[in-house]
Parts: structure tokens; sequence; C-alpha cells
């Protein structure tokens, strides 16, 4: 069966690169009838950020793509946090060290340290020279009585096996001749990353291991582990990296490309998905506006190549607007945008909301049915330019006056156009009718008129076109908002 993870560490909040990661882990494993499984790689104790393993499970969820397995769901091979599975992983040290494959090293911190800055000062890589590997056991048991908590090494020896990357191709890394031995268990008892990554993979029954390029020299090393420790390893496939459109790093700086960032900012989770499937990796063709089951049919692990994923985020608000509008044609899910936007008018709105019609459901879903396609979030309803939607505004008959001193005679010319079958003016009939209003008004520009009627409406001198204003307020409150300035 196939059974794949997403293995982050809760060192940071979950951000775009990850969410590709667990994406293409989901699909899989969806394609495939099998299991996603949500590992937490918690092992450096240090590096934990408060409240990011929360978040990475949140967001998975929020995003849609939801693991199997996981620290909050349980599950048959938990737990799930690499801090609850120390046994594991001292058992699988202790099988090394009996097989002669691992050896405990008592090199003081401040040796390896003066290894480190010789290294930099002869412009080497740093690498532990593997001084312990060559301890007699006798040196061993008469170290061991003063510091009986060493470090385990594995002995990095031999040629690391070639394998076949199922987005690589072959591949085979010189690990040994390169770097030292490395640490796989801390003198505090906590495996470093590789140990514990080969032992988990091993005692989850992970079928394929999907993860960031960055790890594809690691795994020459990983599976001399699973050579030495008699294990069968898993499949792998690395996945090339999401970068910016220039090519550069995706910034955690810039704080932009937090998931959370983005469901915050109104952001769906579909456009998310899509965005970062559509950096020419996995699929036949670039396609925007696919759904996660159609990500499903359509995915192709075969078509995931080596390039790296560029990723454009400018383009993100087209991609949320698609998936608005695909939204807003199906029933439920608008009777849930209406319950969004209601949050977010009486969020933005609260305090300045005389009349609380505005929050009625007809009228919300009114205004989402007029704006679909015009807009890419929800949240473009709440700006400055939409706040006439939902809040009346404080014209001063002076400020009007400035505008032209007709304001009445406009005004009622409009509430004319206004009645009887005025009712249910489409903005195409409207413009054509409010121009016709005008020449028949002498000495009154047309510009004038519809810089009135835009005051008068939405107290501001730009925004939205005024027939568009009038189509959305409706003529009930177009007309109410007129007559105000006729009193
Ligand atoms: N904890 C590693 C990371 O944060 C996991 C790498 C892997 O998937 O093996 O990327």
């Amino acid at each position: 069966a196939v059974r794949v993870r997403f293995a982050p560490s809760p060192t940071g909040f979950l951000h775009l690169g990850g969410l590709r990661t667990a994406l293409y882990n989901y699909i899989f494993a969806k394609k495939h009838q099998g299991s996603f499984i949500l590992r937490l790689e918690d092992t450096d104790q240090t590096r934990l950020v408060p409240g990011a393993a929360e978040n990475i499970e949140d967001m998975l969820e929020w995003a849609g793509v939801p693991p199997d397995e996981s620290p909050r769901r349980g599950g048959p091979a938990g737990p799930y946090l690499q801090s609850q599975r120390l046994a594991l992983y001292a058992q699988a040290a202790e099988a090394l060290l009996k097989g002669g494959a691992a050896y405990p090293c008592f090199c003081s911190p401040q040796r390896l340290e003066l290894l480190k800055k010789e290294a930099l000062r002869n412009r080497q890589t740093p690498r532990y020279d593997n001084r312990c590997r060559s301890l007699s056991q006798a040196q061993v048991a008469q170290k061991l009585a003063t510091d009986p908590k060493p470090a385990i090494r594995f002995r990095l020896e031999g040629e690391a096996p070639a394998f076949q990357d199922l987005v690589y191709g072959w591949n085979r890394h010189e690990v040994a001749s390169v770097e030292g031995d490395p640490v796989i268990l801390k003198s505090d008892g906590f495996p470093t990353y590789h140990l514990a990554s080969v032992v988990d993979d091993h005692h989850m029954g992970i079928s394929h291991v999907l993860r960031g390029s960055e790890w594809l020299v690691s795994t020459s090393k990983h599976l001399l582990l699973y050579q030495a420790l008699g294990w069968q390893p898993p499949q792998f496939a690395h996945l090339p990296l999401l970068l910016n459109r220039d090519g550069s790093k995706l910034s955690k700086r810039q704080g932009d490309i937090f998931l959370e960032h983005f469901a915050a900012t109104g952001f769906l989770p579909d456009a998310l998905l899509d965005i970062i499937t559509n950096c020419g990796s996995g699929f036949a063709e670039n396609q925007m506006g696919r759904t996660l089951p159609e990500l499903i049919t359509q995915f192709d692990l075969s078509r995931v190549t080596c390039h790296s994923a560029l990723l454009d985020l400018e383009k993100l608000p087209e991609f949320n607007r698609l998936h608005l509008l695909r939204l807003v044609g199906d029933e439920t899910q608008r009777c849930q945008l209406v319950g969004q936007l209601q949050a977010l008018v009486e969020e933005a709105f609260g305090s300045q909301l005389q009349d609380r019609e505005v929050l009625d459901p007809a009228y919300v879903e009114r205004i989402i049915l007029l704006r679909q396609g015009h807009i890419c979030r929800l949240q473009d309803l709440v700006s400055p330019a939409y706040s006439y939607l939902w809040t009346r505004p404080a014209v001063g008959r002076a400020q009007l006056g400035a505008i032209s001193e007709k304001v009445d005679i406009i005004a009622k010319r409009v509430l004319g156009l206004l009645e009887g079958p005025g009712t249910n003016l489409t903005q195409d009939v409207l413009n054509r009718e409010l121009k016709k209003l005008s020449d028949g008004l002498e000495g009154i520009k047309h510009s004038n008129v519809m810089k009135l009627l835009r005051v008068a409406l939405s107290g501001q001198q730009q925004g939205p076109p005024v027939a568009e204003m009038m189509v959305s307020l409706g003529p009930k409150e177009v007309r109410e908002r007129i007559q105000k300035v006729l009193c």
C-alpha cells in the first residue's frame, strides 16, 4: 500500500514551500488510495517555535489536505511526534553499535569547535576527523566510566548504494569520502535528523519518500543506514524547489508566504493549491482553475521535472478570482460566502452600520452575485471603494451645491427616472437614461450630473461607476439617498 509522509520540523509556521511538498504527498496518496501521514520532526528542541506544530496541522486542514494520520489525529503508526519516539531511536542506535556500524564519541564540544575553526581557517568544509572510530574496547570502557552518555556516530564507510530517484533518476553521492561520521544520537538521547528519519520511515511503513530536493544528497547516507540496519528502503522522489519568479529563494522574512497570512487576507485554499501546482511540474500542462479533485486525477509523478518551480505570486489574485467565481456558482458554497461577507462587513463597519438591513443575507448575496468576476477576494467588497454598499454617506448640501447649483432639479429628475419602470434598470440602460436626462437639462453638464450622483450616493469623489453603484444599491436605497439631498 502507498504510505507517504510530510515531515516538517516545527521550527516555523507552514509556508507555501511546505504546502507544496505536503500537497504532492497528499495527491500521490489519494491517487493510489494510500495514506498521507504528518510527522513532526521536533528533535532539535532548541529550534522549536511555539505554536508551529499546531499551525502546521491547522493550516493543512485549512488548505484542504488533511493528513490521515498525525499527532492530532493519531493512527496505527503513532506517536507522530519524534520527541515521543526516543526509545525507537535508541533501539536502532543500539543495534548499530552491536553490529559495529556505529560507535560512541567522547569528543568534547570544545574539541569539535576547534576542528571546525581550523577547517574554516584553511578554507575547508568542517568535518569530524572520525577520531573516536579507532578507540579500542578497553578505551571505550574506560571513557564510559567518566562519560556514561556519549554521542553515537554512524560509520560512513564504503560505497553508497546507487538509487533511482523517481524524479532525478540514478543517483549516488560519495558521502563516505567527503563527510565525517555523523552523530546519529546525541548525548541527551535525542536522535539527529538522519537516524530519526530512517527509523520512522521504516517503522511507519512509508512506501515513498517525496521531499524537497535539498535532501537528495542525504539520501545516500540514509541508504547506508538502511543497509546497516538490514531494512528495505522506501522509494525516493525528490521535488525541485519552489522559488520566486526571479529565481530567488522564497523569503520567509517577508512574512507573506505563510499560509496564515493568505488565510487572514481572504485567499482561498483552492487558489493556493492551484498556483503552486501551476509552476510546470507534475502535469501535462499548466492550466489555471484546477480544483483538488482535478489535481489528483491529472497529477503524474513521472511528469515532475528537475527544474525549480518558479512561483509568480503576483498572479495569485487572478487565481483567487477564478476560484471565487466557481464557489459563487455553487449554492452551498455561496451561502457560506454570504456568511463570511456578513462577518467582514460587521468587522469593517460594525459601528458605522446605521442601517442593519445591509446585513440582510438577500442583500449580501445580491452584492456577491453582482460583483463576482470583478473582485478577486471577498475582502475587496469591504475596501473603501465599496464602503458605500454598507454605510450611508454623510453629505452636506454645500458639498453638492459646489458641484452644481441645480441640485434640486437634477435630484428630482433622477428620482423620476427611478419611479415605475425605472425600478429595474440595468447598468447599460441606466447609463443611457442618465445621458438622456442630462441632455434634457439645459446648461447642465453630464459630467456634473454624474459627479453629483456619485457624491450623493457614496460621499466620495472617486469609486466604481455611478450606474454600477445604483444597480448594487437598488432603486429603493438610491431613492432614499437622493431624497436626503433634497431636504
Ligand atoms: N524535517 C525535514 C524538513 O524539515 C524533513 C525532510 C524529509 O522529508 O526527510 O524538511
